[in-house]
Order: C-alpha cells, then sequence, then structure tokens
C-alpha cells in the first residue's frame, strides 16, 4: 500500500497530521513550509490517489532556468492538501508546517524519471519539470525541480 511509510512513521494518537482515507483527487499540488530540524519545502502533487512528494532544501524556483534539488519522499493522503499546524516534539518531522502555495496543476508528460506539469497556483505558475537523477543507487530519491517556461 502508497501510505504504508506514512503511517509507520507516525502516532496518530499525538501528531495533528491526517491518516488518510480520501482517495481520487487528481491535479491539485501544494507547497508547504515546514520548520523542521532544518528549515524545507515539502512539493506535493496528486498524482495515482496520493500525494507525491519531494522535500525541497532552498524553496521552489520562481525564474525560468532554475534548478532546485528535489528530494522524494513518502507518498502522503490527499487530506495533506489542506494540512496546517504543528508536528509535536519528538514526533517524525516534528515543527510548524504552512500552506506556502496551493492550486491546480496539469500533467503534461510522466515516465518513471520525468514528470512534466503546469501549475496555476496563487505564487507558482508556469511550466515545472521534475527529472530524476540518473546513476547510482543511492541517487533514487533524488529529483531536480526546473521552471522551463
Ligand atoms: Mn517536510
Amino acid at each position: 500500500m502508497a501510505l504504508d511509510e506514512y503511517k509507520k512513521k507516525r502516532n496518530f494518537i499525538i501528531t495533528p497530521e491526517p491518516e488518510g482515507s480520501v482517495q481520487g483527487i487528481e491535479d491539485e499540488f501544494v507547497i508547504q513550509e515546514h520548520h523542521a530540524s532544518h528549515l524545507h519545502f515539502d512539493f506535493r502533487l496528486s498524482l495515482d490517489g496520493v500525494l507525491k512528494s519531494w522535500a525541497i532544501p532552498k524553496g521552489v524556483p520562481l525564474e525560468k532556468g532554475v534548478k532546485r534539488l528535489a528530494v522524494e519522499t513518502e507518498d502522503h493522503p490527499i487530506e495533506y492538501l489542506n494540512f496546517e499546524g504543528v508536528i509535536p516534539e519528538g514526533q517524525y518531522g516534528s515543527g510548524e508546517v504552512k500552506i506556502w502555495d496551493r492550486g491546480k496543476f496539469h500533467l503534461v508528460e510522466r515516465t518513471p524519471d520525468r514528470i512534466v506539469i503546469d501549475i496555476e497556483g496563487t505564487k507558482l505558475r508556469g511550466r515545472y519539470a521534475l527529472i530524476r537523477f540518473k546513476g547510482k543507487e543511492k541517487d533514487v530519491k533524488n529529483w531536480l525541480l526546473i521552471k522551463t517556461k
């Protein structure tokens, strides 16, 4: 099951994060500003009935041609599109989560190593490509997020 890793990492009695039951919302994205041990941005796309997720240490690129490292993380439940709150100390990802941008996307291209989308958010607009690093096994979770137009 796609959410097994997500559920295994969390104690839903303690964390305010959603456990996950909604299925099938496609074409929505969210970017969350996550004040965990290291500030990062979580980029999530609704695909395959879950939120495909990447952590972006330096934030999403706003200008054409700019590339940012995006590290693939576990699938999150669809309800996470709306999640804002504080993950308690001692829990996985503890710290404050705020929605940085939200909106729709249109899927232009998708292969196992490449996702191209047109984004219509409030802050983010335009075409973005996610491209998986090639090569060694340790790199398989590393992608580049590029604004292409
Ligand atoms: Mn995070």
